[in-house]
């Protein structure tokens, strides 16, 4: 038996409702994966975990889909923030999937001084991080925040959230993450590294906390990846 495909809705979701499907929905479920009648689906509306359906009408423009019962309970991702700055098209939209795979809660683009890429296509990110929840199985789908300049953000930040500062400038040695439950974020610089004045706000920060991620420099994408992974291994939720 193939893999149950799995659907992000915006309808809150609860034991024998009845949930209508979009056109475009309607042209991957009927239309695509040929999907009749009784045809069994799963469900996540972000707030209420993951539940069985089944086709009960299907049409070309539309359809219903009937809600059964509950697979699995939500899991709210860490209170991780991602942020980055944009870069390349394709590069961007491989960091929003990863980030939503490797469990960010929120991924917010951020215009430093040397970001490459001046505007982002909010929405297509954000049905990037859709697709990315429905592939891996997550209950929530991230939010992706609009482009925000980094030393307004950094103006604005909530005091107890620690930053991992991703500094290629810094001199390689093992990461150590402090012990520090609550909220985090990351931070990813562009392809032109940061700024001085950027690295001397961060240094300043007592919540920035400097790493190093080896030895070699990583493309922003790679770098991403890897402040995840050691993030989410020392502080996460790979338990
Ligand atoms: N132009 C810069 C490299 C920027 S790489 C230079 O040549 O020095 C893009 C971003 O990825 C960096 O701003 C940093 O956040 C992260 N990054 C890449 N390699 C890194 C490393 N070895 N250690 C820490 N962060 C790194």
């Amino acid at each position: 038996m193939t893999a149950k495909i799995r659907l992000y809705v915006e309808h809150a979701l609860g034991a024998g409702q009845s949930v209508p499907v979009s056109r475009a929905q309607a042209h991957y479920l009927f239309g695509v994966m040929r999907l009749g009648v009784g045809a069994q689906v799963l469900l996540f509306d972000g707030q209420s975990g993951e539940w069985l359906a089944e086709v009960a009408e299907a049409g070309k423009r539309g359809g219903v889909l009937s809600v059964l019962s509950r697979t699995r309970p939500l899991q709210m991702p860490p209170d991780l923030w991602l942020m980055f700055a944009p870069i390349k098209k394709a590069r961007t939209d491989f960091i929003v999937e990863k980030a939503v795979e490797m469990g960010a809660a929120r991924i917010v683009p951020v215009q430093t001084q040397f970001t490459n890429s001046g505007r982002i296509q909010r929405d297509r990110l954000q049905t990037h991080a859709v697709e990315a929840a429905e592939q891996c199985g997550a209950t929530v789908v991230p939010e992706v925040a609009a482009m925000q300049r980094l030393d307004r953000v950094l103006d604005a930040w909530e005091g107890d959230r620690q930053i991992l500062f991703c500094d290629e400038a810094q001199v390689a040695s093992k990461p150590t993450l402090p012990a520090v439950d609550g909220p985090w974020a990351i931070l990813i610089g562009p392809e032109g590294g940061f700024a001085d004045g950027e690295r001397a706000r961060l240094q300043r920060m007592a919540q920035a906390h400097g790493v190093s991620l080896g030895p070699r420099i990583l493309r922003a994408e790679t770098a991403a990846v890897a402040a995840l992974t050691l993030w989410q291994a020392a502080l996460g939720d790979w338990v």
